[in-house]
Formats: C-alpha cells, structure tokens, sequence
C-alpha cells in the first residue's frame, strides 16, 4: 500500500498498517527466524550501533516482522486521533507491564491502581514492588474524589495504572476523568486495552500516557501465541529509555509469534463486532435464565458500570462472568457438563473459553480474600466466542440444566 494513502476505515488499517513491501516481493512480511543481521561494512555496523542508519542489528533490538505489529497495533490505537505512539513488541502482556513499570518507576515511587486487576499485574504490585521500594496504592477508582483526595495527600505518587474492562468483575472506570486527575497532579498514566482493544475503546483518545496489551487475546484472536506490546505517546521517551530497558531486560517477542499476532489482527474489526453481538445475546440469555444469580456484562443496562463503560466503549466487549444460585459444587458441575465450549483459563480467541476461578485460577486463594476482589464460588467468567450464538447459548443451557 502506498503509505500516503489515506485509510478511512478501522478495518483497512487492521489489514494493510505497518506492512512494508519485502525485499523479495512476497505478499506476506516473512518470519524473520535470524537472532541477528549482517552489515555490509564495519563502517555501516557503526552507524547502526550509533543510530545514524536505520536497520536492523540484532533480534532482541527488533526484527522486520515484529516492526510491522508493532507498526500495525500503533495505527490502531491512534486510528482517527491527531496524534502517534510508538509500539514495543514484548514475549508477553507481562513482559510490556514490567518494562512499562522499571522505566517509569524508581525507588520510592507509589503507583495508584484498582483492586480488580489481571492476578499478575496485581502480584507485581503487591508482590514484587515492595522489594524494589515501590509501593502500591489498592483504592476504588471509581470512586473520582477519593482518587483525588488520596493522590493530594501523597507527594510520592507517580502514575496511575487502570485496567478496564478488569478482570473478572468487568468493571470498568473512567478513563476521561482519572486522565484528568493525573494530568491535573503530573502524574503518568497508563491503561491496560486487553479485554476491549482498540477496536472497541482508544485510551489515547482521552490523553493517557502508555497502552499495554496482552496481545496472547483478542489481538491474535486464536490462542496461537503469548505475546504483548508496550505502546506510549511520547515517541522520546519510548524510541530512549523504553527501548532502552525493553532491550536490557530482554523480554523481547520472537518473529514466529509475531508473525501469528499480525495475521489474527487482520480480522480483528470482524471478529470483535461478532464478539459483541453474541455476548450481548448470551448476557441477554444468562440473565433471564433460573439457575444464574448475576451477570457481569458491561453491556447490559444492570451492570453497575454500564454508563462509564458505554461513555468510552463502541460496544460491551467479548468478555462478562456471572455467578451461579448452587456455588462451588454449581460452578464445577456446570463446567463439566460443557461439550461445545472450552474449559480453560485464556481469553480472546474466537472459541467460546470459560473458566472457573474458584476451582481453577484461585483454587488457592482464601475465600474471604477471593470474595474482596468478587471472586465468589459459584463466578464463571467467559470469553463469549465467535461461533454461531445458537450453539453458545444451546450448550449453556444444557450445562445449567
Ligand atoms: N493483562 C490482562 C488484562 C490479562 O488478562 C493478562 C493475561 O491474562 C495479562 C495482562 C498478561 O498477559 P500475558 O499472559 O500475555 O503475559
């Protein structure tokens, strides 16, 4: 595609972004499978190392066919908005979360964040920051002037961290407002995009500083590969020091996954208007249905966060959880009983996945502390595929019956 071409529509970008015409004409970027790349000359290996010539070097440093993802989701979440970000491909969601936080973060520094979060952000958090000397911050940030009040009273604060919508209540918060209360205190803020993508939601449309993204979901969209991308708008600092510590703590992709994940983004407009639409169905159908106590979809007019979530969101997602009336033995035997859907933790691919936290995922959480973040015995949390809605909801209700 000529580059000067103007794309009108989310859906050319997701097809025909960051892709560069290859040397040898083939229609597809190839999988670069080379750890590293050759110099013509000594003097051309120098001005590489000394960034005065642009190419590439060495495949922890970057790769042709992860340059076209990271081009690629770049677009994406800059599609339609007057601005730019630069992406960093990583290995994983959690490798982009730690170079996002150990090149915005020092000793000291406290990051203000919600209490229903992804289990390994919230592990680094709570788990690995005190060790660094780095505090987290656990409030409800739905709750707008507690926010304030508490990033008033506390001068060590340096970023705000959302993830929205969160797993596994999806409950979702205010990207606009907490911006403005982090501008408004020079903070940084950064958003996790994994269960909308910017298909669905821009959290640069509202001023936030970085995007991170498990790109292992709905960015492939067909559970080939574990991936994850670091995007910021200040393309200084993430082309210097992102760049820097991404290459020094060597969470770097790998051009096979890369080459997967540029492939499934193709699709993505598709397969997430077809998510939506089955999940608001099946929300729909859960929420009708005897043996179901409560749907968690953001969709659905009943979820406490509908109105933030319908304020920054195109639609309500491909992800909502809902509680079963009969609990742990309800939850297991509902599981069990499932023959189209799949058992297993994942999310975002085109199958119908569901999970059950209590025996799986937190099967060795405390109860109590499972219930704080609402995690309840009987939650089933589900990535409602694309498959045809008739099949979901049919082996639903043979499950529940
Ligand atoms: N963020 C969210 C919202 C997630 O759901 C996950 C994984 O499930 C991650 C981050 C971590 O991503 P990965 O498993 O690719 O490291």
């Amino acid at each position: 595609m000529d580059k000067n071409f103007p794309l009108k529509g989310f859906g050319s970008a997701a097809i025909h972004s960051g892709h560069q015409q290859d040397p040898n004409y083939a229609h597809q970027t190839p999988i670069y499978a080379s750890s590293t790349f050759v110099f013509d000359t000594a003097q051309q290996g120098m001005k590489r190392f000394a960034g005065e010539e642009e190419g590439y070097i060495y495949s922890r440093w970057g790769n042709p066919t992860f340059t076209e993802a990271e081009q690629r989701i770049a677009a994406l979440e800059t599609f339609g908005l007057n601005l730019k970000a630069k992406g960093i491909l990583h290995a994983s969601g959690m490798a982009a979360i730690s170079t996002l936080f150990l090149s915005t973060l020092r000793q000291g520094d406290k990051v203000l964040s919600h209490f229903s979060l992804y289990g390994g952000t919230d592990e680094i958090l709570t788990k690995l920051f005190p060790d660094l000397g780095i505090e987290a911050l656990i409030v409800d940030l739905r709750q707008l002037d507690k926010v304030e009040d508490v990033i008033r009273n506390d001068k060590s604060i340096r970023m705000m961290y959302l993830e929205t919508p969160a797993n596994p209540t999806i409950q979702c918060v205010d990207i606009q407002e907490l911006t403005k209360i982090a501008k408004t205190y020079n903070l940084k803020i950064a958003c996790d995009n994994t269960f909308a993508t910017p298909y669905i939601q821009q959290p640069f449309k509202y001023g936030v500083d970085f995007v991170v993204h498990s790109t292992t979901k709905f960015l492939n969209g067909h559970g080939t590969a574990i991936g994850g991308i670091l995007l910021g708008a200040d393309l200084e600092f993430m082309k210097t020091k992102a760049t820097k510590v991404q290459r020094l703590l060597g969470g770097n992709s790998n051009s096979f996954d890369a080459f997967l994940l540029t492939q499934g983004i193709k699709t993505l407009e598709l397969r997430m208007e077809r998510h939506c639409d089955n999940a608001l169905e099946v929300a729909n159908f859960l929420e009708q249905h005897q043996a179901v106590s409560k749907v968690n979809y953001a969709g659905l007019p009943s979820h406490p966060d509908h109105k933030v979530a319908m304020k920054q969101m195109k639609k309500g997602g491909g992800m909502l959880s809902f509680e079963l009336k009969k609990g742990l033995n309800g939850g297991i035997d509902f599981m069990n009983k499932l023959q189209m859907c799949v058992r297993t933790v994942s999310l975002g691919t085109v199958d119908t996945l569901l999970c059950h936290p209590a025996s799986m995922t937190h099967f060795g959480v405390p109860k109590e502390q499972r219930e704080k973040y609402g995690i309840t015995d009987g939650l089933i949390r589900m990535n409602v595929g694309i498959e045809n809605s008739e099949d979901i909801i049919a082996d639903l209700d043979q499950a529940l019956k």
